[in-house]
This record gives structure tokens, sequence and C-alpha cells, in this order.
């Protein structure tokens, strides 16, 4: 078989043919003809046209590589007067309108890209780095417009920070399924809208059955106005976090009121404490009791945190009420500033929190598609802007369809 009959039907070429294959240092020249009079369609709508208006100069679009060589099409392509669109450029069977690489070629970028940073991606075709953004951002576009969308039952709304907590992204995932549903800039109730709205849409809103979020107002906003059937459940990694960060408080409040001197003293004090009492010279003693002292809030918070944890134990409603209300008593009874911000947090909330018993359902089922995502964000010194992070969310996440060839 002549290699240009191969080309041709790897590209599979009705209404055009390869007329040439020439052999170059970097690359094999294909050069593409159109096929006698054979009909060429319309590159908006696809239709074929009788009448061709004009031919274009030459373009060149990057193929596969045939062994280390990659392949270069040449084609002059044709102007065809479309019934329904007037005057169009033709459709090119082997790309896309827009595309400077072929379909095929794109699919492997795209495919690869799933697995290596852009940069890598890149290197190992031969590509620059914008290529490859183009690429995926091509595949993502046609990922959205073509996939299946079946009914949502059960979301997990989530935030992802971007320099280091300067910039959020939401991110948005179908629990049941395991898949992002949707990401976007911002966690304002404003930029979250467009999920509710526009990606789900009034009718696919009245499936939602629970959402599971932090408890953060904007979500919490839109969850009532847009689907008020869902149960709303706060997520348990998240209320962990807040109880985390007031034991936090409790340790850096007790710290700052220390005097220089007495921070001077503690330091390196540690070891008083697994000392034998009798062992304890006068102002060693001294020391310890002061350390003691100072130490008591911070061991009430280590204490009610603990206590606090017995919740998620339990598998009767009534049981998880009652324990979390007699420790929130406890916990306002603390003296601790923190605690008590918590509590009133939780007491506001308490529906949503409450829930977790029946549902036992968190955003930790996808943590491994937010590991995913910080993964995403290191290795892509590229991305200074959110656009190309959060195409590159969707691209690894979302198992979105990949351009098919015609
Ligand atoms: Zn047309």
């Amino acid at each position: 078989m002549l290699i240009e009959t191969f080309i041709r039907k790897q590209l599979r070429l009705k209404a055009h043919t390869v007329t040439k294959v020439e052999e170059t240092d970097q690359h094999m020249l294909v050069q593409i003809d159109r096929l006698g009079q054979r009909l060429l369609r319309c590159g908006v709508c696809r239709q074929r046209c009788r009448e061709v208006h004009s031919v274009r100069p030459e373009r060149e679009w990057r193929d596969l590589s045939m062994r280390k060589l990659p392949l270069l099409l040449r084609y002059r392509p044709r102007r065809v007067e479309c019934p329904r669109c007037g005057v169009r450029v033709e459709d090119f069977p082997w790309a896309e309108p827009w595309a400077r690489v072929t379909t095929a070629l794109a699919q492997a970028v795209a495919t690869l890209a799933r697995e290596l940073s852009w940069q890598g991606t890149a290197r190992e075709y031969g590509l620059n780095w914008k290529s490859v953004a183009t690429i995926v951002k091509r595949a993502v576009e046609y990922g959205l417009r073509h996939r299946a969308r079946p009914p949502v039952h059960v979301i997990g709304i989530d935030e992802v920070s971007r320099r280091k907590g300067q910039v959020y992204l939401t991110v948005v995932y179908d629990l049941e399924r395991r898949v992002l549903l949707w990401v976007g800039e911002d966690r304002t109730e404003e930029a979250v809208k467009k999920f509710f709205t526009e990606e789900m849409g009034r009718r696919r809103c009245r499936t939602l059955r629970v959402v599971c979020m932090d408890m953060w107002a904007p979500y919490l906003n839109l969850v009532r106005k847009h689907a008020p059937q869902a149960q709303v459940l706060f997520d348990r990694f998240h209320i962990v976090k807040h109880l985390n960060e007031a034991v936090d408080e409790v340790r850096r409040s007790l710290w700052r009121q220390l005097s220089v001197k007495e921070r001077a003293n503690f330091k390196g004090t540690r070891w008083l404490l697994l000392k034998n009492p009798w062992n304890l010279k006068d102002s060693q003693r001294e020391r310890l009791s002061t350390l003691v002292r100072w130490n008591t809030p911070l061991v009430r918070a280590w204490y009610l945190k603990e206590a606090f944890q017995l919740f998620w134990t339990y598998r009767q409603p009534w049981r998880a009420e009652q324990h979390l209300r007699k420790w929130m008593n406890s916990a306002m009874r603390s003296k601790l500033e923190p605690f008590k911000k918590f509590v009133r947090m939780l007491r506001s909330h308490l529906d949503g929190v409450l829930a977790w018993t029946k549902i036992r359902l968190s955003n930790g089922a996808v943590e491994g598609m937010n590991n995913k995502i910080k993964s995403i964000s290191h290795r892509s010194f590229g991305f200074r802007s959110a656009t190309h992070f959060i195409a590159a969310i969707y691209h690894c996440c979302a198992r979105l369809p990949l351009p098919v060839e015609r």
C-alpha cells in the first residue's frame, strides 16, 4: 500500500485525497486536495453544498507523529455556498474548524493532560504550553456541551483556595456519582448562583435531596432559594475544622496573655511535667505550678473537643441531639470565648448539624478529587489566571467526554 493511501484511509477522507507525501528533516508533509467534484460540507451546519465559492490560501495542521516525524497536513480550504448559512469555509473531516491540530492529535494531547501537567504534555508532543492550554480548553467546552446530565440527588459544595487563601473557587460535586459538576470563581452568592441557574436550571434543582456544605451563608442562601426542598447537611470535616480552630484560638490567646518574661520561662518547661515531683527544686516547682495554671483552659479546650467527637458515633437521632445539647451547654459554661462562638454557630445551624445522624454523608466521599485539585494547583505554576485552573479542574475531575474523530 502506498503511504498516500495509508494516510488517506487513516484520516478517513472521502471528499478529499492525499496527493503527495514528502519527508523533510522535521516533518512528513502531507499534501491534501479535493477529490474530483465530490460535494464538500458547510463548516457551520455540515450540510453538503453544491457550489464552491472560492479557494483560500494554504493552511497547515499538525497531526500525530509517524515514528519520530510529526505529520503536517497542508490544504487549501474551499469556501462553499451553503443554502442555509451562506458562504462559509468548508468542514474539515480531520479537524475542528478553529483547530491548528487534527482531532486525533488533540484527543491524544487531551488524554495525556489528564495525567500530566500541561508543561509535561507539551514536551511529550513537541508543542508549546499555549497549544496544550487551547486544546484542553476546547476539549472542556466540547465535554461540557456533550456530557450526560442525569438527575442529581446529593451534592457537596466546597471551596478551594488558590494562592494560599487569597483567591477562592467553589466546586460542586455529585456525591452519589462522585463526579465534579461545576467549578466557578469566588465563593460569593452572586458567583455561585450560576451553578443553580445555569448548570442546573430550575427543573433539575427540584430533584436535589441533600446538599452537603460548610456553614457559609452565601451557599445556604442559595440552597434555600433554588432548592428549598433539599435537606442541608453541614459537612462533618468542616465542623471539625471549626472545632480545631477554636482549640487553636484558645492556645494562641493564652500565649498572647503571657509576658515576654513568662514566655522565656515556659520555653523548655515541657520536661518539668515529665519529672517526678519529689525531684523538683523549689524554683522548678513554682514554674510547674504556673505552667499548670496556664494550661488549664487549654486542658478544658482539649477535653471539650474530644467530647464533641462522640456526636458522630450515635445512631439514634434523639441520642445524638441529647449529646449535642449537653455538650453545647457545657461549652457555654467553659468561659472559653472561641468555644462559645462555635456553639453560637452550631445553634443557628442546628438542623443541618443534626441531619448527620440520618444521612451520614460528607464531602469526604470526594476527598480523592479534592486532593487531585490540590495537586493540579501545585503542578501548574502557569495558572496565573483562574480560567486555566478551572479548565484543568473540569478536565481532570468532571469525567467529560472527549471530542471524537468523525
Ligand atoms: Zn451551513
